[in-house]
């Protein structure tokens, strides 16, 4: 039995994949599906993403 650890997006803490499927605070950034330890991580790197996302969807004019 070996548990794979997986990093939360945000504060880089080492969440066990398991809890992760059980309590997941998993997100959808530009296509990549992002796991994080707790719904505020997910949130916060949500928030940044759209941000950062926003100003390049304007640079781009798409
Ligand atoms: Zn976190």
């Amino acid at each position: 039995m070996k548990t794979k650890l997986i990093k939360c997006g945000l504060c880089k803490r080492e969440i066990p994949s398991e809890t992760c499927e059980l309590a997941a605070y998993q997100t959808v950034v530009n296509g990549e599906k992002h796991t994080f330890c707790c719904e505020a991580c997910a949130r916060t790197y949500q928030k940044k993403s759209s941000e950062q996302h926003a100003k390049t969807k304007q640079s781009t004019n798409l």
